[in-house]
């Protein structure tokens, strides 16, 4: 005992150790003072307690420990997010780790859990994501160059023009990567110029469609619902450009070919002075507990298409952050398994907002 209070109290961080007290249940052993002080008093009233009595786990799953049901080792060996009860009954929001010192000495690890934690490890995610994405093309460009320059002699005409295909495609993919980072970097730096303009949808989608279109493997069947008649959206035609562009291009690569993409635009019954912009696949969906977070910065969901595809996470973000920024929203629907509308809602080019933007640039020129 003596020995695990001093480990114990070398450690930094706040701790304790738990011991198995029967029938599957696991009691605090020991602690040391890191945790007196995040508890704000002494540990000692949490001795004999079991952890599911002071600490709310918030990832429900696979934390049998702080939900009082048998511990099953292997199970304990991720992290999660809990509510820590402090000596005053203050909740504290907390990221537990585990370590196993013998099978029957459990020692987590607690740590006060901050906004800039999450953003660290969303760095570190977003460095190995954007290397691996580097590495892929990078790798393949080497390869079939090097191939070509050992043995092109070799090769028949239809062949050479193979390779030399892949190395373009490879370096297409690249050099969309390095844009998204670029309008990644300059949307934080809030650094994004928006020329406005009245935009006729029905000509827009159709160009994207047809260029989406022409770069799939395999077909998928695309319906495009827009009256002649629909107002102009008022918006930045680069920008809206690549805000569906993205939304389209997501809705072919997400689900499966000779699947129905929709593209639909009317002006918003909520909203006379809105268009609403919708994009429906019959892919894989997303499941609801992804939802919230689908328009972060890097969020990718593991699904076997995801695997497949290329990608980086960056696209809804700068989707969303587009839309946002020329005054309009974006929302998703989606069922697992099933499939998703992506939602976008803009202003008409109304005659008053063209004027206003003329003065202002009269204004500005003056
Ligand atoms: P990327 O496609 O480059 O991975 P995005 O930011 O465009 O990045 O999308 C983030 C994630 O959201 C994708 O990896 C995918 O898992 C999911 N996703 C986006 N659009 C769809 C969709 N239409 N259907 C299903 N999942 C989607």
């Amino acid at each position: 005992m003596e020995d695990l209070s001093q480990f114990l109290n070398k450690l930094s961080t706040a701790a304790m150790i738990l011991e198995p007290i029967g029938s599957g249940q696991w009691a605090v052993k020991a602690w040391n003072q890191a945790l007196d002080a995040l508890r704000d008093g002494p540990g000692d009233a949490l001795r004999g307690r079991e952890p599911r009595n002071f600490i709310e786990v918030e990832t429900k799953a696979n934390a049998p420990l702080c939900q009082g049901k048998p511990v099953e080792p292997m199970t304990l060996l991720s992290i999660h997010t809990g509510l820590f009860e402090t000596a005053s009954q203050q909740q504290i929001r907390v990221k537990l780790k585990y370590d196993w010192l013998d099978e029957k000495t459990l020692l987590i690890w607690i740590e006060p859990f901050s906004e800039d934690m999450a953003l660290t490890q969303a760095h570190a995610d977003f460095v190995s994501t954007v290397s691996h994405e580097f590495r892929t093309p990078l790798t393949s460009i080497k390869g079939f160059a090097d191939t070509l320059l050992r043995y092109g002699s070799n090769l028949d005409v239809e062949q050479q023009k193979r390779f030399v295909n892949i190395i373009k495609h490879q370096a297409d993919r690249l050099t969309r990567l390095v844009e998204n980072l670029l309008t990644v970097s300059k949307l934080g730096a809030q650094k994004a110029q928006f020329i406005f303009r009245p935009i006729p949808l029905k000509r827009t989608i159709d160009r994207i469609v047809q260029s989406v279109e022409g770069k799939l493997p395999e077909p998928r069947e695309f319906k495009i619902q827009i009256s002649d008649d629909l107002p102009e959206v008022w918006a930045d035609p680069d920008k809206l450009e690549q805000v569906l562009l993205n939304l389209i291009d997501n809705a072919a690569k997400y689900s499966y070919p000779n699947s129905e993409v929709t593209i639909s635009a009317a002006i918003s019954a909520e909203d006379e002075s809105k268009i609403k912009i919708d994009v429906s696949d019959q892919g894989v969906g997303i499941p609801a507990e992804h939802l919230p977070n689908i328009f972060n910065k890097f969020s990718r969901i593991d699904n076997p298409l995801t695997r497949e595809v290329e990608g980086t996470g960056l696209g809804l973000y700068i989707t969303k952050s587009l839309t946002n920024a020329m005054g309009g929203q974006i929302y998703v629907t989606s069922e697992d398994k099933k499939g998703s509308t992506f939602t976008i809602v803009l202003p008409v080019a109304t005659p008053e907002r063209q004027a206003a933007a003329r003065l202002q640039g009269e204004e500005e020129f003056a």
